[in-house]
């Protein structure tokens, strides 16, 4: 689930664009900062995954932000939260362990 982004050469603004598929090129998007008859050119940015973001962060951004794509995009994939969840409840289930 590849994630771009796109900053504004005019005013700086910054976009990103969720794309359900790897695609060799992506439409920039229109300048959120755009207005009127200016015209605002978006050039795409190197994102991904930056250094001090671990991939669950990128993840949930990425699922506030577009949250009904990433569910699309996922498709069969099993939710990992969900299985966490289950887990750990499991767990609590179980007897105390013997020390
Ligand atoms: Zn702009």
């Amino acid at each position: 689930m590849p994630l771009y982004e796109f900053a504004c050469e005019n005013c700086g603004a910054h976009k990103e664009l969720f794309q359900q598929r790897m695609a060799t090129e992506v439409e920039p998007p229109a300048c959120p900062a755009a207005s009127g008859d200016t015209e605002h050119r978006m050039r795409k940015v190197m994102s991904g995954f930056a250094h001090h973001l671990s991939f669950a962060t990128k993840v949930a951004e990425a699922e506030a932000n577009f949250g009904a794509e990433v569910d699309a995009a996922m498709g069969p994939e099993p939710d990992i939260g969900k299985f966490a969840r289950k887990y750990e409840q499991a767990s609590k289930e179980l007897p105390p362990t013997e020390s």
